[in-house]
């Protein structure tokens, strides 16, 4: 007898084939998915399950995958605004080092990571000042988190130095070398932040332990020019001189790029996010996704932290991302649905090299599963469900959210934690954050 039995789907899988199962079911035994059949060809009857849930008629697909976010940072959500990057980091940087303890740090996680699970997102890549702190946030929601060691060289949170960052960057990488649900990584700010010898350092610690790197790069053209100015390079032409690109690299915005960088990037199999909403709000610029998809890039999508882009939404990111590149390059089909679809799921389960475990629907993965309700005003009639997902559907169509067959969202509320008493906890600590920058 399996675990779950879900019926009446449609279900979305995310699979190599894109198939898209109308009456569909699923079943999940000891957190993997043991069947996904239409009853129009089997027999709902045929399954037996401890637990039956239907779906009724509603969106069954693979959990979302938000390849870049700094959840604590919801804390000071709407703090700093009408800055580019570099001014606006300044003032950030003066906020979290107020406020930020690893107590706070775990509060602004549980509020992040909250917002990114309501929204269907199971599974974070997160970059922060205290990792193991985050790393607790998931697990009490019941979410995958993939975070490590950060580095940075000027003087971080907490009075933290780089040998420091070496040495925790090892501790968390020990700590989470058999953890089902935390992928650990290597996570440096980014090369006008980190020298390269630190970068090189960070690379060596992720290339010890086979684990991700993963760094900010080629956000702004300010950046650009800093680079070019400090090592008369371009960024995407140091990181390679430093042999800090590869296949387990993962790369966050990379919006100024020229063709040279674009084939570097692709020829090393270097991963990158695209996080639409932080470039659009900081005046950063568009990513050239049309031409990076062109060169065979790994593309994946992420949603920055909110202090950025102000959400945690990866609905927003997947259609401003589809939007923006049919857009900007006066094309139609620039992008489909389906490719920007996959760049929320699989291709983030590639990214973080869990591709044979998360990212679609299919026997033997995880059931990371979430529902979206099709039954109202913005879905009748649902001709194509994913273009209905990338266009129309929003994240208040989330109502329930599983890992591992753990049902951790169930209509639309967390069932792992009393988040109301997070958010009065936050409420408290608003004044404090408030005066950090008065
Ligand atoms: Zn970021």
């Amino acid at each position: 007898m399996d675990d779950i039995l879900i019926k009446d789907a449609l279900i979305v899988t995310c699979d190599p084939a894109h198939a898209i199962i109308k009456n569909g079911l699923i079943t999940v035994s000891d957190g993997r998915i043991t069947a996904l059949e239409s009853s129009d060809t089997v027999s709902v009857d045929s399954f037996r399950a401890k637990k039956t849930i239907s779906a009724n008629g509603n969106i069954v697909m693979p959990g979302l995958i938000n390849m870049h976010c700094h959840a604590a940072d919801s804390l000071f959500r709407g703090l700093v605004e009408n800055l580019p990057l570099e001014e606006w980091l300044g003032r950030v940087w003066i906020a979290e080092k107020a406020i930020l303890t690893p107590e706070t740090t775990y509060l602004g996680s549980i509020l992040g990571l909250a917002e990114n699970l309501l929204s269907g997102a199971t599974t974070v890549m997160d970059m922060f000042w205290y990792p193991e702190e985050t790393a607790n946030a998931a697990k009490k929601l019941g979410m995958r988190i993939s975070t490590g060691g950060i580095f940075f060289d000027l003087p971080g949170i907490g009075g933290r130095c780089h040998e420091d960052y070496i040495s925790e960057a090892h501790q968390f990488s020990q700590n989470h070398e058999a953890d089902e649900n935390v992928i650990p990584a290597i996570l440096p700010h980014g090369s006008y932040t980190v020298s390269p010898e630190n970068l090189t350092d960070a690379k060596r610690i992720a290339d010890e332990y086979g684990i991700l790197f993963c760094t900010h790069a080629a956000e702004t053209k300010a950046e650009q020019n800093d680079i070019k100015a400090r090592y008369n390079n371009s960024v995407i032409r140091h990181l390679n001189e430093h042999k800090l690109l590869g296949e387990n690299v993962v790369l966050a915005h990379c919006v100024h790029l020229d063709e040279k960088e674009i084939s570097l990037i692709a020829k090393s199999k270097t991963n990158v996010v695209l996080n639409p909403m932080s470039n659009l709000k900081l005046g950063s610029g568009i990513a050239p996704v049309k031409e990076m998809k062109r060169a065979g890039i790994n593309l994946t999508i992420g949603t920055d932290g909110a202090i950025s882009g102000n959400d945690l939404d990866m609905w927003l990111a997947m259609r401003l991302t589809c939007g923006l590149a049919k857009g900007l390059n006066m094309e139609a089909d620039a992008l489909t649905a389906e490719q920007v679809l996959h760049m929320a799921t699989i291709n983030g389960a590639k990214a973080l090299g869990k591709s044979e475990l998360i990212g679609s629907l299919e026997i033997g993965k995880c059931a990371d599963i979430i529902m979206v309700d099709v039954n109202n005003s913005h879905s009748i009639p649902l001709f194509d469900p994913i273009t209905h997902l990338v266009f129309g559907a929003g994240r208040s169509d989330i109502t329930d959210v599983f890992v591992s067959g753990k049902h951790i969202v169930k209509n639309k509320k967390i069932t792992g934690i009393d988040i109301e008493k997070i958010y009065d906890e936050v409420r408290e600590l608003a004044p404090q954050i408030k005066a950090s920058l008065e």
